[in-house]
């Protein structure tokens, strides 16, 4: 069998696509905020209701630049069941990650654990909606209003979601996206950042020109290089067009692994959310004792039949040798658990039925 992973990225057609990079080999205005980034901005806007949006050559920068433009000074809550970037734009910013555990149904912040782990320390919640699942937004911002925290949400999972009918642009101080090119939405390279606060906005413009005031000369900050190219916005351009058909060929995916896996004994897959309408980037499924087999045997299963699952999150960020530096990683039991037992099944617009059929029967012994 032909070897399937994980992720495919989407594509649109090739003719869409030169069409639109015929007019670059017009202007020859290849980056900086070039008239495909403006194009996009205003798209984004309006797909996410949102009246200010930055792009960035990835999302890892947009969250970096979001917390140097706060200019925080202290502690910073988040989850250790995350993607690396989470916790390096914490570190990289000179600020201290607080891990905090996860709740064992939707695997987001536990908010209880939360509003425990606030000291005068904190400055500010980073919260992920890991896999496209809402955080529990509500009591997030109620703790953040009590104690004058700032949220910045890593919304890398969740473009293409919405929750109660808005978009996860539309919660917290800032919420970043990836358009990295394993997303359900990508520009090949990139990412992108709601921002509340229209005040932030030039200055979050500028962190990502070096700093550079606009008209040159001069410089007001100690700014990277973060833009993202009229390449990768053209590609942005054409995958937007196209973004509603994909996510409602994932969502045919999801149903079909449901049906086999949904009630099985053992088996835990994504939570029913009320008011959550998915965009389908990710198939996580924990594997309890009670099912025949661990997290590991079953990757094994399915990786002798050329099929390669993935073990997102595992291990956890505060498990990496990168953080062994820190000494209190806090306690963290329920993200261990989830970290030693998930593991995410493919699923991509154009993955095969059949394919999807046969790694539920290799899960459930059936072939
Ligand atoms: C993909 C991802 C990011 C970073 O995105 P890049 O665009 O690759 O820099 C950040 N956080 C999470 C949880 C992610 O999955």
């Amino acid at each position: 069998m032909k070897k399937i992973l994980v992720t495919r990225s989407s594509m649109p057609p090739l003719e869409e696509y030169i069409e639109k990079i015929k007019i670059l080999w017009e202007s020859r205005w290849l980056t900086n905020e070039g008239a495909f980034h403006a194009e996009l901005i205003e798209k984004l806007q309006k797909y996410l209701n949102v009246n200010h949006f930055e792009l960035f050559a990835n999302g890892h920068l947009a969250l970096e630049i979001a917390l140097q433009a706060l200019e925080l000074n202290g502690e910073v809550i988040t989850t250790p069941f995350t993607f690396l970037s989470t916790t390096n734009a914490i570190v990289r910013n000179g600020l201290k990650p607080i891990f905090c555990d996860i709740d064992a149904e939707t695997w987001t912040l536990d908010v209880e654990k939360l509003s425990s782990l606030i000291t005068e320390k904190t400055v500010a919640i980073l919260p992920v909606h890991v896999y496209g699942i809402p955080c529990n937004i509500e009591e997030i911002e109620r703790l953040a209003a009590e104690h004058g925290l700032k949220v910045i949400y890593d919304a890398a999972h969740a473009f293409g979601a919405r929750y109660k009918g808005r978009s996860f642009a539309e919660f917290g101080d800032m919420s970043m996206f990836s358009f990295h090119a394993t997303k359900v939405f990508h520009t090949i390279e990139g990412g992108g950042l709601s921002i509340r606060d229209g005040e932030l906005v030039h200055k979050i413009e500028r962190l990502r020109d070096f700093g550079i005031c606009l008209g040159g000369g001069d410089a007001d900050y100690i700014g990277t290089n973060a833009k993202l190219s009229e390449f990768h916005a053209a590609m942005g351009l054409c995958n937007l067009e196209h973004l509603e058909k994909e996510i409602a060929k994932r969502k045919a995916c999801s149903e079909l692994y449901d049906s086999y896996l949904r009630g099985v004994q053992g088996i835990q897959i994504f939570p029913d959310i009320e008011g959550l309408e998915r965009n389908y980037a990710y198939y996580p499924v924990v594997f309890h004792s009670e099912f025949p087999y661990n997290r590991d045997e079953i990757f094994e299963k399915l990786k002798s039949e050329n099929i390669i699952a993935r073990k997102y999150f595992s291990p956890l960020i505060s498990h990496m040798h990168s953080f062994s530096y820190m000494e209190d990683k806090g306690e963290t039991p329920v993200a261990e658990y989830i970290a030693d037992h998930v593991l995410c099944l493919p699923i991509y617009a154009d993955l095969e039925h059949d394919v999807i059929e046969k790694i539920c029967k290799i899960i459930l012994d059936k072939v």
